[in-house]
């Protein structure tokens, strides 16, 4: 059985004092939550503080990117060692934010996910094609280039130890959400792809959440179609009643 994964990604918002604030109001929202594995994703800056408040609560740690070297002469980056010392659980790698803005590619995208892998963190791996892509038909190219290039050298056991973020560009902050057909046919096809690289067995137990926009007016929707496995929320992750109630419809769900 597939895990439903919802995960707040903060971005680049809230002090440490206001992360840590959403951190406990969060844990006190989800403690009766059971079927959903929660996890929440403040800057940098408010891990250490945030990972005492979500101590022994079932709200897990997520780092919002890695650098893939241990240690050493890399201004502004942060390892994964020292992310796994503090409790972090999961980290983000290659959100489009990255991509767009700070030169992530595929390639570096890979060397993350290996690194953090090695130490039993579990990446959650973003993937999505811009508008333009998709308007040109080259959708399942830029799905298959990037889910490769991700998991190239990743053994089956390794594969089973991440997540996938299907995140369409276009839908990211802006509003606009992929209906549940269009984000279900994107997940289908990542499955697929990753039943080629690793057997539909693998295939079917790696959690694919859906990002883009979503909200507790769209969730149950989306959670409900048979390949969307929780989700990456941006905006509505910022309030935890918001936050809940993209939570609170994945936990009747059953994949
Ligand atoms: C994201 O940043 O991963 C995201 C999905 O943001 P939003 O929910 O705000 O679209």
């Amino acid at each position: 059985m597939r895990k439903i994964v919802i995960a707040g990604n903060w971005k680049m918002n809230k002090t440490v004092a206001d992360s840590v604030k959403l951190a406990a109001e969060v844990v006190a929202a989800a403690k009766d939550v059971k079927n959903v594995v929660v996890a929440i994703a403040p800057t940098y800056l408010a891990l250490a503080k945030v990972a005492e408040v979500v101590k022994g609560s079932n709200v897990k740690l997520a780092a919002q990117d890695v650098h893939w070297e241990n240690q050493g002469a890399y201004t502004g980056k942060v390892s994964a060692d020292m992310l796994k010392e503090i409790g972090v659980d999961f980290v983000i790698i290659g959100h489009s934010e990255q991509r767009t803005y700070f030169g992530e590619t595929d390639e570096t995208v890979n060397k993350k996910v290996r690194k953090v892998q090695s130490l039993g963190l579990t990446p959650i791996i973003c993937i999505g094609e811009t508008l333009a892509e998709r308007k040109d038909g080259r959708l399942e190219a830029v799905l298959t280039t990037q889910v490769n290039g991700a998991y190239a050298g990743l053994s089956r056991d390794e594969a089973l130890r991440t997540v996938i973020a299907y995140e369409p560009v276009w839908a990211i902050g802006t509003g606009v959400t992929a209906s549940d057909d269009e984000a279900q046919e994107a997940h289908a096809f990542v499955r697929g792809l990753l039943a080629k690289l690793y057997g539909d067995s693998v295939a079917q137990s790696i959690s694919i959440q859906y990002g883009g926009s979503m909200k507790p007016e769209n969730a149950a929707g989306l959670l409900a179609q048979k390949d969307i496995d929780g989700g990456l929320i941006g905006g509505a992750a910022l309030k935890a009643d918001s936050f809940l109630g993209i939570v609170t419809p994945g936990e009747t769900i059953h994949k």
